[in-house]
């Protein structure tokens, strides 16, 4: 089966990596003929955002899919219109790239998200009581175009443009669901994982899987995925991206309709990936046995600040002699401060034996250019 994919980053890679044991031809577009991808797949320079270079790659696939959401949905939709598979669909990638979309799709299907107003411009009237988090409608990823306004006085620092603003939450906890459903109905999910984000870049540095939460938690989470997927009603891979509040309920953040950070652990950590699974969606294939294999966590190798450059892996051979942790680097040439370059997953018997070995190996290890 020809399956193509927009998109040739990291997830495009581990997801090429999983797939090679079947009998694919992975054909990838993305812009830079240097990306993860571009060495270990059919791969064509191009841009993902254009509808005609989406159209022409795709033209000839069996299915095509993403593994970035910002991408012409308007090519997906020409895809779809000649009769090629697109995974997931180009309506619900369209709602999910503009955060004012994504957040009328929750209050519409009554899925608990923040309470929120939308805004076009700073001429708009603001009846968000503070503190409230303004977010972009478009451009914003991994934390940038996002933004907490505290009191009047941080209303000067305000973006004019359309945007989201909505209630701060008093975060307990940031968790992440994986699930998955193919072309029959098939649906099926991860063990929720827990992420906790390193404040000063606003990326996630671990996850821990499964988190530690109650059955009624757990319960408002099954109730979120079962009414998200009804709503979206497409396959695909999904990651629903959680706050449980210090109350106690449980909001969504927002939705990724693709592979996940959240869910690297799985590569070791469960008795299939969210890789594999993601395979299987496209070929429509019965899913993959998700259960974990006890705790596992996963940290991001980023590019140390002040260095930019050829990348050098620092204590990584340290790392190799430990017997439960697996190093996974993505082929990025250079590093940049804050770039994900890589990451390292822990397996471990307990949470707290987990947490220490995390935090050790994130002492013991240093993404920095030559
Ligand atoms: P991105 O898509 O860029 O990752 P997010 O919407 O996930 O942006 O926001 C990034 C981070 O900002 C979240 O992980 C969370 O820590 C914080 N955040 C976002 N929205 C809220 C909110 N309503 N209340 C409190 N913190 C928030």
């Amino acid at each position: 089966m020809k399956i193509g994919i927009l998109g040739g980053g990291q997830l495009g890679r581990m997801l090429i990596q999983e797939a090679l044991k079947y009998d694919d031809e992975i054909y990838v577009l993305d812009p830079s003929s240097s990306c993860s991808c571009a060495g270990i797949s059919i791969f064509t320079v191009g841009d993902f955002n254009d509808k005609a270079d989406v159209f022409n790659f795709g033209k000839d696939k069996d299915v095509v899919s993403i593994e970035i959401e910002h991408v012409s949905v308007e090519g997906l939709e020409a895809l779809e219109n000649h009769g090629v598979k697109v995974i997931p669909s180009a309506k619900i990638i369209k709602i999910i790239q503009q955060k004012i979309l994504q957040k009328e799709f929750y209050q519409h299907h009554d899925i608990p998200s923040p309470d929120f107003q939308t805004i076009q411009s700073l001429n708009d009237e603001i009846i968000l009581k503070f503190p409230f988090v303004q977010k972009l409608n478009t451009g914003g990823y991994d934390g940038k175009g996002v933004q907490v306004i505290m009191s009047e006085t941080d209303l000067a620092k305000m973006w004019d443009a359309p945007s989201v603003l909505e209630n701060l939450v008093d975060i307990e906890k940031e968790l992440s669901l994986i699930i998955a459903r193919n072309e029959k109905g098939e649906i099926k999910s991860f063990p929720v994982t827990e992420m906790v984000a390193d404040p000063k870049l606003n990326l996630l540095d671990f996850n821990i899987c499964p988190t530690d939460i109650s059955s009624e938690v757990q319960n408002q989470i099954d109730q979120i995925a079962e009414k998200f997927m009804d709503a979206a009603d497409s396959e695909g891979l999904f990651a629903i991206e959680l706050f449980l509040d210090k109350k106690g309920k449980v909001w969504v953040n927002e939705t990724a309709p693709r592979l996940h950070n959240s869910g690297h652990q799985t590569q070791e950590g469960n008795a299939n990936s969210q890789f594999e699974q993601f395979y299987r969606v496209l070929k429509n294939l019965p899913l993959a046995d998700s259960s974990p294999n006890g705790f596992s966590g996963m940290l991001n190798l980023v590019g140390e600040n002040n260095h930019t450059g050829k990348v050098k892996y620092e204590g990584i051979e340290e790392v190799l002699k430990l017997p439960n942790a697996y190093v996974h680097l993505y082929g990025k040439g250079e590093t940049k401060p804050g770039r994900k370059m890589g990451h390292i997953n822990v397996l471990a018997n307990s949470r707290e034996e987990l947490l220490k070995q995390l935090v050790q190996i994130k002492s013991m290890t240093k993404v920095v250019s030559e």
